[in-house]
């Protein structure tokens, strides 16, 4: 990641990740499409070729829906036992419903925390 000279007040990352702004701002707009990342921030110029938020947005939203829908539909198995049609019906649109915005907020959320704390991939420095 390029040094960041801008100066501008501190943004939470968790507050703009989660609502698709930018990290360095707060206020441009981060996607360019519905999980495209713009090529940079049309408010203060950040550009964003730094992002690489790579599966992890995908590997948290797997993790916490797989665990609400499997907790949902071994609750209602077990208490209900409705034929399996019900299941698939149910479960198969709501991880859908679910899926979707979480993993779009995720996504803002690993890039703000990224620029925030400047992660990037490891590099050998040497002093000469
Ligand atoms: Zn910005």
């Amino acid at each position: 990641m390029n040094e960041d000279k801008a100066i501008f007040a501190p943004v939470d990352p968790a507050k703009a990740g989660l609502r698709g702004r930018c990290p360095r701002c707060g206020e441009g707009k981060l996607f360019s499409g519905y999980l495209t990342t713009a090529p940079r921030c049309s408010h203060c110029g950040l550009d964003y070729t730094f992002i690489d938020s790579g599966d992890g947005p995908a590997v948290f939203v797997i993790l916490i829906i797989g665990f609400v829908v499997c907790a949902l539909a071994l609750w209602m198995e077990v208490s209900l036992n409705p034929p399996l049609w019900v299941h698939f019906l149910l479960w198969i649109p709501l991880i859908f419903i679910l899926s979707l915005p979480l993993l779009r907020m995720l996504k803002g959320l690993m890039i703000g925390l990224q620029y925030k704390n400047r992660a990037a991939e490891g590099r050998l420095e040497r002093n000469d």
